[in-house]
């Protein structure tokens, strides 16, 4: 009885190391580029990873992703809270599994650090598409800040479109700045709305509309189609007031019911009209191009940042000088500008 005991628990000690054991990059390239969800799931979560050596695995993984050729269509998706942004995420996946494609979702949710767990992205939320084997649903990864989260996230769009998913869904909440860095991510950007009292336009936060190429306003069934109709004539009476964008692309108002699933074929149907005008005219790979660069900028910003603050001389002074420029003993500026010229000329080669 005892030796039965002894040797139990030795086995299930070695599926916990066996569990804990994270496989080699080799193993999980191969394993995302066969479409194993398994693999593609370790992988995503390495390279979450924010310790140093972890990083040099991620960036392995990442790049051997990278793909020249346009495979897949990213969208963004945001809303308020109660909008129907995972009812309307079960709908589209649904209609867009059931044409044979596989569709990823993933969060962006700057606050699930905070609330020590994502409301977006949770699988309970949208329980058919969780079910559904062409379907793949990834929480927010959770990082200090809203740059953390977005650079993990574009790197997870990388990883599941080497897996072979064609439409990467990306939904937020709109928490801060959270709706640009989706935006900065994805191809096609839609807002969510409902309509209310009348006035749709109020409590949009400055800067959405521009962003937006379709604005869909959900809940368009019983009671309320009077005013999502109305909604959707005074959104497009607000869209107008937009110059065009650099693509030529007129943004759209829809109508749709998340819920019955009414007007989600119209939403896919406008997105692939998208995807065919900028594909002919260059704009998508342009786009992509552009993002690319942007990235990498915005990538060098948030290293010297980091760098930067984190060096303990750096640090020192920074406090001695806050200090004097609170006291008005010496100009903002100056104390830059000396704090750089320490950083560049002995911080940085500590
Ligand atoms: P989220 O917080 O934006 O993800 O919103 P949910 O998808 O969780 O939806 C919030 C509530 O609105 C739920 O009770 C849904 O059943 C309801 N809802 C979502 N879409 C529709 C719709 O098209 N019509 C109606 N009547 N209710 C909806």
């Amino acid at each position: 009885m005892g030796r039965t005991k002894h040797i139990g628990a030795a086995s299930a000690d070695r599926i916990k190391d066996k569990r804990k054991m994270q496989p080699s990059p080799e193993v999980l390239i191969e394993g995302i580029h066969k479409g194993d969800i398994a693999l593609l799931a370790r992988a995503l979560t390495s390279i979450e990873s924010t310790k140093k050596a972890d990083r040099d695995k991620a960036h392995s993984i990442v790049e051997s992703c990278l793909s020249k050729d346009i495979k897949s269509v990213r969208i963004g998706i945001t809303g308020v809270p109660g909008v129907g942004k995972s009812t309307f995420i079960e709908a589209f996946g649904k209609l867009l599994t059931g044409e044979g494609k596989k569709v990823a979702v993933l969060a962006v949710d700057p606050s699930s650090s905070l609330s020590r767990g994502s409301i977006l992205g949770d699988k309970t939320r949208m329980p058919e598409l969780a079910k559904n084997p062409a379907a793949f649903i990834r929480p927010s990864p959770s990082g200090e800040s809203l740059g953390g989260v977005a650079r993990k996230t574009r790197e997870s769009i990388l990883l599941c479109e080497a897996a072979g998913f064609e439409v990467i869904l990306i939904e937020t909440v709109g928490v801060g700045q959270s709706e640009f860095a989706v935006h900065s991510m994805v191809d096609f950007f839609l807002l969510l709305k409902i309509a209310g009292a009348g006035d749709e336009l109020q409590g949009i936060k400055r800067g959405i509309i521009e962003m937006a190429d379709a604005i869909v306003i959900n809940k368009t069934d019983g009671s309320n189609v009077k005013y999502a109709t109305q909604a959707r004539s005074q959104f497009e009476r607000a869209l107008h007031l937009y110059p065009p964008k650099n693509n030529g692309w007129v943004p759209k108002v829809l109508n749709c019911s998340a819920l019955k699933g009414e007007g989600i074929a119209e939403v896919w149907k406008l997105i692939t009209g998208f995807l065919s005008e900028n594909t002919l005219n260059g704009h998508l790979e342009l786009h992509r191009k552009d993002q690319n660069k942007n990235w990498l900028l915005q990538a060098v910003d948030d290293f010297l940042k980091t760098e930067f603050y984190r060096h303990p001389g750096v640090q020192k002074r920074l406090n001695k000088m806050m200090a004097e420029v609170q006291a008005n003993l010496k100009s903002p500026f100056r104390a830059a500008e000396e704090l750089l010229e320490y950083y560049t000329n002995k911080g940085s080669n500590r």
